[in-house]
């Protein structure tokens, strides 16, 4: 070409269009940004890994060269890829490879059967070797109110002992023979925090409850590190399905830290990892548990964020109580649990003696460590449940916030299950996350039935605030918790809108659970995208699609915006992308 004929094209064209052809185009889609208006474009381009071009279809003609990888979307819809800012990827991913109960409602029959089934498949297996049973819906069983005992375990085919998890993890049913290998009694006191039920004799039934569950870890075979590694991978794989890009491991170990950085080295980590470290109050106190953190911080985080997906070890995560969840009622709460002070078939629900536990934390050893983590550079990450437990965090977090290094902390608040309405508003006057799980605001068995109860009317009324908060200006970020829950992000972002349970949860379960709307959609969405990546701090490089972001993003079956709300919960991923690669699904359809 003529040198100054190519001086004149290049003045009459835009500066991006000197560059490099992208390496994909994506082309007639409805896509969902989540930039700061909630934009839908047409069309998108991808180049080493980032996104150069959000735009109409006409614009991405400029950014297709001869080896750019075409991809007609056919008018389906794509959105960044998913941030999970609450999970437990190593027990998801080992659970998987479990014995799994699968979280159905079972009856006995049914559940004797399924368990039958694994110990027929192991059956070479030593007489001593435990069998572990994940995934168990204890609330779930039928009928209503079964009472579950070593005897339903006693008459499978085995001589085996037998620990069956109930999927919340507090809870423990045991066979007779594994009752008596960890040498629980009528005469075996409640262990500090936990209890063993007894039936009206004073016999152990066979289940053990929170800590009492203690008594049989060390019987329960240590992963090795080739499960360990089994268990993340098969997490990864769960992950890349529901289109999960990112994710918080909401409390890790040296273990899970190992396995991710073997698969990180092989370039099988498809999602970008951040772990949060335990600090507990007796290792806040003494100081170990901040140096446990820097330690593993200094092994295993990898330091900025690359194309590739990489480690992060920036979070602590404190534990400030239980669950509000029957039997347990180890929240911390402002008032009372109601008690029945009346008799079974009369009931009367009032308040009673309890007010579940102390916040594990106190204010004073809260605030310390906050302000040590702080300037740390450190976020925290706080399990919260009960209204007692959050009022306590926010009482905290507001006298950090009073302290110079308390300025830049992004605190987030993971489950806030009851929240004092007087507190609503708190969450943004502090800059505090609420990281829900969307999926429990919906009519179930442990929401219905114990929860009303054991809350009284008005506040039952306000379970679940995940609208009321939003209301009140709160930053909410999703976590999915798994896998307290099976992963399903979609059913779970459902249940956000709707507040409904599944179409076959049964006629008891139908309608909304208390009397809060559910979520607009845009919020949903970017619950799961943005304000999770915020908490991650990762809000610069994911969590929407924009030009110079990574190329995180995920292309759905089905328009998220648009179907009946019901429907939402059928969204199959049919792509997922990270940094630009395909990690799972189709590149055409
Ligand atoms: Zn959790």
């Amino acid at each position: 070409m003529h040198a100054t004929g190519f001086a004149l094209i290049c003045l009459l064209l835009p500066a991006w269009a000197h560059a490099a052809p992208a390496d994909t185009v994506y082309r007639n889609g409805y896509i969902y940004t989540v930039d700061a208006q909630d934009s839908v474009q047409q069309a998108l381009a991808v180049r080493d890994g980032r996104i150069v071009y959000v735009g109409d279809n006409a614009g991405a003609q400029a950014h297709t060269g001869g080896q750019t990888r075409v991809i007609d979307l056919q008018g389906r819809m794509v959105m960044p890829g998913l941030v999970d800012g609450h999970m437990h990827p190593q027990s998801g991913g080992s659970r998987l490879l479990n014995c799994s109960l699968d979280y159905m409602p079972l009856t006995v029959p049914q559940f004797q059967a399924r368990i039958q089934a694994c110990l027929d498949k192991e059956k070479n297996a030593s007489p001593k070797r435990w069998l572990r049973v994940v995934n168990w819906f204890q609330q779930g069983m039928l009928p209503d109110g079964v009472d579950m005992s070593s005897a339903a375990l006693d008459s499978l085919k085995t001589s085996r002992p037998i620990v069956v998890r109930s999927s919340f993890g507090h809870s423990a049913l045991l066979n007779s023979r594994a009752m008596a290998l960890a040498g629980v009694t009528r005469r075996t006191p409640d262990p500090e925090g936990g209890k063993i039920a007894r039936d009206a004799a004073g016999k152990a039934t066979g289940i053990l409850e929170d800590a009492a569950q203690d008594m049989v870890s060390k019987f329960m075979p240590v992963l090795t590190p080739k499960e360990n590694l089994a268990a993340s991978t098969a997490a990864l794989d769960a992950m890349r399905k529901q289109g999960i890009t990112t994710f918080l491991d909401a409390y890790t170990d040296p273990e899970t830290l190992t396995a991710f950085s073997q698969l990180q080295k092989q370039g099988k980590l498809t999602a970008r990892a951040h772990f949060a470290v335990l600090i507990d109050p007796k290792d806040a106190i003494s100081g170990k548990a901040f140096k446990e953190l820097r330690q593993l911080a200094k092994q295993f985080d990898q330091g900025a964020t690359r194309i590739e997906p990489s480690m992060q070890v920036r979070h602590a995560k404190l534990f400030m109580d239980g669950v509000i969840a029957a039997p347990a009622l180890t929240g911390a709460m402002l008032a009372p649990y109601y008690t029945n002070q009346g008799t079974p078939q009369q009931p009367h629900w009032a308040p009673g003696p309890s007010k579940g536990p102390d916040s594990y934390f106190t204010p004073a050893l809260l605030r310390s460590t906050l302000s040590r983590l702080a300037k740390a550079h450190v976020d925290p990450h706080i399990h919260v449940d009960g209204d007692g437990a959050v009022r306590d965090t926010l009482n905290a977090l507001q006298a950090l916030r009073a302290t110079p290094e308390g300025k830049d902390v992004r605190p987030a608040l993971a489950h806030d299950e009851i929240v004092d309405p007087a507190d609503f508003p708190r969450f943004k006057q502090l800059d505090a996350t609420a990281v829900l799980s969307f999926q429990w605001a919906k009519p179930a068995p442990d929401t219905v039935g114990a929860l009303k109860e054991y809350m009284g009317k008005e506040r039952y009324a306000i379970v679940e605030p995940q609208s009321l908060l939003l209301d009140a200006g709160a930053r909410i970020a999703y976590g999915s918790d798994w896998p307290v829950d099976p992963l399903d992000m979609w059913f779970a972002l459902k249940v956000g809108v709707t507040r409904t349970a599944a179409k076959d949860a049964g006629p008891e379960y139908a309608g909304r659970l208390g009397d809060a709307p559910g979520m607009p959609r845009a919020a949903v969405l970017r619950a799961i995208t943005m304000n999770a990546a915020y908490t991650l701090r990762q809000e610069k490089e994911v969590g929407s699609l924009e030009v110079g972001k990574l190329a995180d993003l995920i292309v759905l079956d089905r328009n998220f915006m648009e179907v009946p709300a019901e429907d939402i919960a059928n969204t199959r991923v049919l792509q997922t992308v990270v940094g630009g690669k395909i990690v799972y699904g189709l590149t055409s359809w």
